[in-house]
């Protein structure tokens, strides 16, 4: 038996939908995208919703519908996957990090202060900044928008492990802090579309920009009825766009998933409660959690003392069926990064939380049997 780190939860139910769909007369461009569409932005609070084929297709429109180009600078968490730096470079921006807390491994907001005052001196303030909340915990978003007022930057939020999860007692995805927040439905995540991503914003100028860069740029709306040279086959590519669309089965998979993703977070929050006390005892670090947030729980991540025991807990539940993972390598020391001039010892505390992270497994599927499994098999290698 092999318990990964996460993994998809497929009912008869979501079978059933995808069915209903391939039977059905549009399989792309239909009925089904604008259903998910309403329903995930209904679900988080929010105005509008943006469906696309990936969370990093969404990040990419997102940056584009706010005008990021060749000049601008745009600002991560270290702590993340490439995909929230990259897609500021795809738009021919700059990309720079700034540094995580060491307690919550999310963007910290006192090292965004400072780094911002520094660039309003140097002259290189950021255009966008992306804060990623990590293992399903929010940021603190209250005070990354007080900055954003104070030095005129926009927010995307990389929620990509954080649907179901609220911030101040209202669900993530409604962007009363931040002008876009993204999702990621990749099968690892919480609730899935195999592949599939979403953009939530309550500004309408930026959905229909959004909707037009995931469709090549074309816009079908136009005014002048009377010229004989437009009708029902006139299109006008507007922009420069991408074909960024969904499908109609991966929507109705998601509209099937997104009825259970209360009770998928409710479970891994049965999960991480077992985790949490029975761990405590053990010399790890357990994820801090704040008083404002309620996780997603997409991951349960601990900290081990050091690399070399981290490495031996790795390989030796790994050897025992338990898909331990780590999350994440720096961003900024990945090859591309330090070919860009980033190097080791540029964000020291995504650096030292990454050399002793062990992310175990979590997720909505896992039976008390493979709770216990996971801690057996922790306590066995981490003596
Ligand atoms: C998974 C993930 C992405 C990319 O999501 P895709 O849907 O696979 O493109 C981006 N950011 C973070 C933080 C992620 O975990």
């Amino acid at each position: 038996m092999f318990i990964p780190y996460g993994r998809q939860s497929i009912l008869q139910s979501d079978i059933d939908r995808v069915v209903d769909v391939l039977q059905s007369e549009f399989l792309t461009q239909g009925p089904k995208v604008q259903e998910f569409e309403k329903s995930i932005a209904d679900y988080c609070g929010a105005d509008f919703g943006v469906a696309v084929n990936s969370a990093t297709s969404a990040l990419h429109i997102a940056c584009m519908a706010l005008g990021v180009g060749k000049g601008d600078i745009v600002w991560t968490s270290p702590n993340t996957f490439v995909a929230s730096a990259n897609v500021g470079h795809l738009c021919g921006a700059k990309v720079d990090f700034v540094d995580i807390d060491s307690q919550t491994y999310n963007l910290c907001p006192q090292s965004l202060a400072e780094k911002l005052e520094n660039a309003q001196q140097t002259g290189n303030m950021p255009k966008v900044i992306i804060p990623v909340h990590f293992a399903g915990q929010s940021c603190d978003m209250q005070a990354i928008h007080a900055l954003s007022v104070k030095y005129g930057f926009y927010v995307i939020e990389d929620a990509s492990h954080a649907i179901g999860a609220s911030y101040l007692g209202s669900k993530i995805g409604n962007c009363r802090f931040s002008d876009i927040t993204v999702f990621s439905f990749h099968p690892v995540k919480i609730i899935t579309t195999a592949e599939g991503g979403l953009a939530t914003t309550n500004n309408h100028e930026l959905a229909e920009k959004m909707r037009l860069f995931a469709s090549h740029g074309v816009s079908r709306t136009f005014d002048d009825n009377d010229d004989v040279l437009r009708g029902d086959w006139f299109y006008e590519q507007v922009e420069l766009g991408l074909n960024y669309r969904m499908t109609e089965m991966q929507a109705a998979l998601g509209c099937s998933q997104l009825l259970r993703v209360d009770d998928f977070v409710k479970r891994r929050h049965e999960v991480a409660d077992i985790f949490f006390s029975e761990l405590q005892s053990l010399p790890v670090i357990l994820p801090k959690q704040l008083n404002d947030t309620f996780s997603s729980f997409h991951l349960f991540p601990i900290q081990l003392d050091n690399e070399g025991l981290r490495k031996v807990v790795f390989d030796g539940m790994r050897s025992q069926g338990i898909g331990v993972h780590v999350h994440y390598i720096p961003v900024h020391t990945q090859p591309f990064y330090q070919y860009q001039g980033f190097k080791w010892g540029d964000f020291v505390n995504a650096e030292t939380y990454y050399k002793k992270a062990l992310s175990i497994p979590i997720h909505q599927s896992m039976t008390d049997e493979h709770i216990s499994n996971v801690i057996a098999s922790l306590k066995e290698f981490i003596k």
